[in-house]
C-alpha cells in the first residue's frame, strides 16, 4: 500500500471543524465510531483542555495533521445544525471583510443560542418545612409565598431579599423549585389588519415591491423618498406580502433601541409587535428570539446588525431602513457594513433586498445608477405636507452674545414657535458640556492620556471624560500644568451646555433633552417620544439621536447649533455625511399641517454642502460629489482598504507601518497611501499608523491584501486592523 492512502474503515472519517475563535480555519476532529455528522452539525470537540462547541464546515478535511494526533469529536451538541446560508454567509465575510472565519463564526454562533434552554424557575415553599436557621428575611420569604407560586424576581422583590438567599433557603429545603411555563412564542402579525389607503406614489412603489416579494428571487430595490414620504407605509406592504406568502422577514434599523414610534407604528398596522433582537436585550430574551426564528415562529424580526446571522429558515425579505447610516458599519472586531452583508444574506437566500433612505448613499445610488438596483421614488411628502424651509444664518454676520451659541434670529424664531404653541429642537451632534478645558492662565489643554483626544466636560457629573476610551477624571480645582486656581475654562458647546442657555434664555419652556447618555434604552426613548407626542414638551436638545426616524406631528421649528461641525477633518465623505445628517435633522420638521421651518448656523453659509441644504436640490449634490470622486477612483467608483497598524510604543508603529509600506503591492490601477499616523494617533495607549490602498474596481483587493501580510511577520504586540469599503478615517 502507498504511504497515506486512506483506509477509510480503519481510520474513521475526519470532518473539518471551525471554532469560534481567531484560528485561521476549522480543524480536522475524528468521527467516533456510531456517530453521523453532517455539515451545519454543531457539536463539542476537545480545545487544548477544555471542550468548545464547533460548527462542522464544508469542504474536505485539511488532512495536515498525522492521523494518530487526530481528537475525536466529544459528541454532539443540543442544538439545531447550523443552516447552509448561514455558513455560507461566514466564509463569504470571512474573504471579504480579510478575517478569520472563526471570527465571523462566533457573532453566527451566538453561545446562548447553542446552550441548552434552561426553563426560567420559581418558587414554592416545601411541603413539610425541615429544621433549618429560621432569620427574619428567610421567614418573610416564607410568609410572602404562603400557597403561591412565584417567579424567582417577584418573589425577591416582594419579600425584599436577594436572589442569593432563596437559593441558600432551596439548599436548606424550605422552598422548592418549580419550572415555570416558558414565554410564548411571537403571534402572527396579521397582514390584512385595517391599514391607511396609500397614495397613488406610494400605491404605484409598494405594488413594485410586492412584485418582488412574489417573485421569491434575489433583487435589491432602493426605496427614495423625501423625508415624511410615506417610505415606511411602503415597506410595510412589502412585508405585508412576505406574511402572506407565510415566509419570514428582516428589518435591519441603525438604532433600533430607539425605535419605539417604529415599533408602536409596526403594531398598528399589524395589530402585533415584531420579534426584536439587539444587544441591550437580556440573553434569555435573545435566546428565546433565535430559537424561535429557526423554528420559523417569529414571521418578522426588526433587528440591529446582530440580526443578520439569525437562522431563518424561509426568509422572503429583508429590509434595511436608513441604509445611509454609517451605525451599519461594525467597526471594531470583524469590521463589516451590515447593509452590504444584509445585501449578501439575502442573495444567499434568493430574498429581496430594499434599501430605504431619504438621502441614500452614494454607493447606493451608483449601484442603482449602473443597472444593479433598481430604483422607486416617492416624490413629494404624504398628505400635501410641505417639505420644511431651510435658511441659513451667518454667524459672521448676526453672531451670538458673548459666551452665547444661539445667535439672534435663531432666539427670535424659537420664541415665536412658542408663541404659537408648537415645539421646537436644537440639535448639535455633541455630548456633554465642552468639547476642550484649557487653562486661561498658562493655555494647558486637558487631553486624555491614553488618546490623542481632549477630554471632555461633562459639567453635571462633575468629570472630564475621554469619549474614546472612557478615561474619566474629577474636574480638577486647578490647572495641573500651572497649578493656578479656578483658571481652567470650557471651550465650545455641548448639548448639556446649549440646555443651560436655553434655561437662561427660555424660562418658561419645558426643556427635554435626547442624546445616547440621557435615553439610556428603549423605555427611555419611547418615555420622551411620548412626552414629546403629547406636547410636554415645548424645546427638544439633542444630539444625531434626533435625526432617526423620528415623527413629531407638533414639531415646526428646527435649529442646528453648528451645522458646519461634521465638515472639519475633510475625510472622504465628510460633505455627503453632513449633507445627510443635517437633512434628517431639517426632515422632522412640519411633518403635519404645520409648515416646518430650519435654521442653520454656519460660518460658512457659501459651503456646497450649506447651498445642498438650501436649495434642497440633493441630487445635484449628489453629482457634484460623483464627479469629484470619479477620476481619482474613489468609491464608489473604485475600492478603498484601509490598514491600521497599532503597537505599544511610537517605534514599533513606525517600523511595521513602514515595513508594510515597502512591501505594498503595486500595479495597473492600484495605489497605496501612507503609512502616515492616524488622526487619533493614539488610542487607548496604541500608536496608531495608517495605509490605504486605493484600486480601481475591476481589482480584487483581497487577495492582494493577504499576499501584502503573509510578506510582512508583525512583530509582537503590533496589530494590523484591516478595514475594507472604510466608513471612518479615524
Ligand atoms: P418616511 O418613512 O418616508 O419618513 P412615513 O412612512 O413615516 O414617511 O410617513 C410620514 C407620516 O405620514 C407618518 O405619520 C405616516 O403615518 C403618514 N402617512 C404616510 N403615508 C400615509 C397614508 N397613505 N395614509 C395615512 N398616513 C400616511
Ligand atoms: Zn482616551
Amino acid at each position: 500500500m502507498e504511504q497515506g492512502e486512506l483506509v477509510p474503515e480503519a481510520r474513521g472519517q475526519v470532518v473539518p471543524v471551525l471554532l469560534p475563535y481567531p484560528f485561521a480555519g476549522p480543524f480536522d476532529y475524528r468521527v467516533p465510531a456510531g456517530m453521523v455528522v453532517a455539515p451545519g452539525d454543531i457539536v463539542m470537540v476537545p480545545l487544548n483542555r477544555r471542550i468548545e462547541y464547533g460548527v462542522v464546515w464544508d469542504g474536505p478535511p485539511d488532512g495536515t495533521v498525522g492521523d494518530n494526533r487526530l481528537r475525536p469529536i466529544s459528541g454532539p451538541a443540543e442544538a439545531a445544525p447550523m443552516r447552509q446560508d448561514i455558513r455560507q454567509l461566514v466564509d463569504w465575510i470571512a474573504a471579504y471583510t480579510v478575517s478569520l472565519p472563526g471570527e465571523v463564526l462566533a457573532m453566527a454562533l451566538r453561545v446562548p443560542a447553542v446552550q441548552p434552554e434552561t426553563a426560567p424557575v420559581g418558587w414554592r415553599r416545601a411541603e413539610a418545612l425541615p429544621e433549618a436557621r429560621m432569620t427574619e428575611q428567610r421567614r418573610r420569604v416564607l410568609e410572602v409565598l404562603g400557597e403561591r407560586l412565584l417567579a424567582g424576581p417577584a418573589l425577591a422583590a416582594e419579600a425584599g431579599v436577594s436572589s442569593t438567599l432563596l437559593r441558600g433557603m432551596a439548599d436548606a429545603g424550605l422552598i422548592v423549585p418549580v419550572q415555570l411555563a416558558v414565554a410564548p412564542p411571537f403571534r402572527r402579525p396579521d397582514p390584512e389588519h385595517p391599514r391607511p389607503e396609500l397614495s397613488e406614489d406610494q400605491e404605484a412603489a409598494a405594488a413594485e415591491l410586492r412584485a418582488a416579494v412574489q417573485a421569491r428571487g434575489f433583487s435589491v430595490t432602493l426605496l427614495e423618498g423625501v423625508t415624511g414620504s410615506g417610505k415606511t407605509e411602503v415597506y410595510l406592504e412589502a412585508i405585508a406580502e412576505c406574511l402572506r406568502q407565510g415566509r419570514q422577514c428582516l428589518i435591519l434599523l441603525p438604532e433600533i433601541a430607539l425605535s419605539s414610534q417604529w415599533l408602536e407604528r409596526f403594531e398598528r398596522r399589524f395589530g402585533v409587535a415584531p420579534a426584536v433582537l439587539h444587544s441591550d436585550l437580556g440573553s434569555r430574551t435573545r435566546r428565546i428570539t433565535w430559537r424561535e426564528v429557526a423554528r420559523g415562529a417569529a414571521p418578522v424580526v426588526v433587528g440591529a446588525r446582530s440580526a443578520l446571522f439569525l437562522p431563518f429558515p424561509d426568509l422572503g425579505l429583508v429590509i434595511i431602513d436608513e441604509e445611509h447610516e454609517t451605525a451599519f458599519k461594525q467597526e471594531d472586531g470583524v469590521v463589516y457594513h451590515a447593509r452590504d452583508m444584509a445585501v449578501v444574506r439575502a442573495r444567499l437566500c434568493s430574498a429581496p433586498a430594499v434599501l430605504v433612505s431619504a438621502t441614500p448613499s452614494l454607493e447606493t445610488v451608483a449601484n442603482a445608477e449602473a443597472g444593479r438596483y433598481r430604483r422607486l421614488h416617492l416624490p413629494s411628502r404624504f398628505g400635501g405636507a410641505s417639505l420644511p424651509d431651510i435658511a441659513l444664518i451667518d454667524l459672521r454676520q448676526t453672531p451670538p452674545e458673548r459666551g452665547k451659541f444661539l445667535a439672534p434670529p435663531l432666539v427670535d424664531a424659537i420664541n415665536a414657535t412658542f408663541a404659537r404653541g408648537e415645539q421646537a429642537m436644537l440639535f448639535l451632534n455633541r455630548r456633554g458640556y465642552a468639547p476642550l478645558t484649557l487653562c486661561r492662565t498658562c493655555g494647558h489643554r486637558m487631553q486624555c492620556p491614553n488618546c490623542t483626544a481632549w477630554l471632555v466636560e461633562h459639567r453635571a457629573r462633575r468629570i472630564l471624560q475621554c469619549h474614546h476610551c472612557g478615561h474619566t477624571i474629577p474636574i480638577p480645582p486647578e490647572c495641573p500644568e500651572c497649578k493656578a486656581p479656578h483658571s481652567l475654562t470650557a471651550v465650545g458647546p455641548g448639548v448639556e451646555r446649549i440646555t443651560e442657555e436655553a434655561r437662561a434664555t427660555f424660562p418658561e419652556a419645558r426643556l427635554l433633552v435626547m442624546a445616547s447618555d440621557t435615553l439610556t434604552g428603549p423605555q427611555a426613548a419611547a418615555d420622551a417620544a411620548h412626552a414629546i407626542e403629547d406636547r410636554q414638551v415645548d424645546l427638544i436638545i439633542g444630539t444625531q439621536i434626533v435625526a432617526k426616524g423620528w415623527h413629531f406631528p407638533h414639531l415646526t421649528l428646527v435649529g442646528a447649533v453648528d451645522a458646519d461641525l461634521g465638515l472639519a477633518g475633510g475625510d472622504l465623505r465628510a460633505a455627503e455625511r453632513t449633507v445627510q445628517l443635517l437633512h434628517q435633522v431639517a426632515g422632522r420638521a412640519g411633518r403635519a399641517d404645520a409648515p416646518g421651518r430650519v435654521l442653520l448656523q454656519t460660518f460658512s453659509p457659501e459651503h456646497k454642502v450649506m447651498q445642498a441644504l438650501l436649495s434642497g436640490d440633493l441630487e445635484s449634490f449628489r453629482e457634484n460629489e460623483a464627479a469629484e470622486r470619479r477620476p481619482g477612483n474613489w468609491p464608489p467608483y473604485g475600492r478603498l482598504a484601509a490598514l491600521v497598524v497599532s503597537a505599544d510604543s511610537a517605534e514599533a508603529a513606525d517600523i511595521a507601518a513602514r515595513d508594510l509600506g515597502r512591501a505594498a503591492p503595486a500595479g495597473e490601477g492600484i495605489l497605496v497611501l501612507g503609512p502616515a499616523p492616524a488622526p487619533l494617533a493614539i488610542l487607548r495607549g496604541r500608536h496608531r499608523r495608517r495605509l490605504l490602498l486605493k484600486a480601481r474596481r475591476d481589482v480584487a483587493v483581497q487577495p492582494l491584501i493577504r499576499d501584502w501580510l503573509a510578506q510582512v511577520p508583525t512583530g509582537r504586540g503590533v496589530k494590523v486592523e484591516i478595514d475594507i469599503d472604510p466608513v471612518s478615517f479615524l
